[in-house]
């Protein structure tokens, strides 16, 4: 599998877990926003997978599992294959999706080969194509797919929501309260405006903000919380 960057050592990324994170590049999606602008544009240098898999074998029993982040995984074509091999090592896997494959996530959820999915709700359904810089009905219909395979699955999963002062109002995160209705985990990440944005100049939702807008989700999923703040 292409992999651009590895952060060998986390504790943010997989909640109570020591996690090796790697991250995969291309992006089907432009969010403005987007942190990791040089994996999205193909700018960012491989690594060779074998460095992964040397570091693996190394800290076994000393990492619990691998994230694996992008840009967008999914579009990955030997993505099942990493994470087949990953397990085989003993670590829990964790993925993090737009949700833009929805047969790559029931396939990966239906043969147990997931421990967490994190997939990101970019904005409420009406106004998602700005918020993630494509117009493109049928990605939107592949996203709302997704919801639904993880509200339907007994895996564990989160949606998470980075907030963006530009793009969200109470408007918008009502709607997607409705969206991750019935959802067990929801959250709202802070953004930070950064060199390596593929756009600079925007600004986070102020904190004040956030928590009114979270207390609008809260009434649809019952684990909901701010990070980052
Ligand atoms: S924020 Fe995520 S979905 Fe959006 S462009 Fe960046 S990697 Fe792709």
């Amino acid at each position: 599998m292409k992999i651009c960057g590895m952060e060998k050592f986390s504790m943010v990324d997989f909640d109570g877990y020591i996690a090796c994170t790697v991250f995969t590049p291309g992006c089907n999606f432009r969010c403005p926003f987007c942190h990791n602008a040089a994996l999205v544009t193909g700018e960012a240098a491989e690594i060779p997978e074998s460095e992964v898999f040397d570091y693996l074998n190394k800290r076994k029993g000393l990492v619990d599992a691998v994230c694996i982040t992008g840009g967008e995984p999914t579009l990955q074509p030997d993505l099942k294959d990493f994470i087949v091999r990953v397990r085989a090592l003993g670590y829990k896997v964790k993925l993090d999706s737009n949700g833009t494959n929805p047969a790559v996530l029931e396939e990966l959820i239906g043969e147990g080969l997931l421990d967490y999915v994190a997939m990101d709700i970019k904005s409420d359904f009406e106004t998602y194509g700005d918020v993630i810089g494509v117009q493109n009905a049928a990605l939107l219909d592949r996203v709302k797919k997704s919801v639904e395979i993880l509200k339907s699955s007994s895996i564990d999963f989160e949606f998470r929501t980075t907030a963006i002062k530009e793009f969200h109002s109470e408007k918008n995160f009502a709607a997607i309260a409705e969206i991750v209705r019935g959802a067990k985990k929801f959250f709202i990440q802070k953004f930070k405006d950064g060199e390596n944005n593929l756009t600079q100049g925007l600004h986070e939702l102020p904190e004040e903000d956030a928590k009114k807008f979270l207390a609008e989700v809260q009434k649809t999923v019952p684990q909901t919380g701010l990070r980052g703040y």
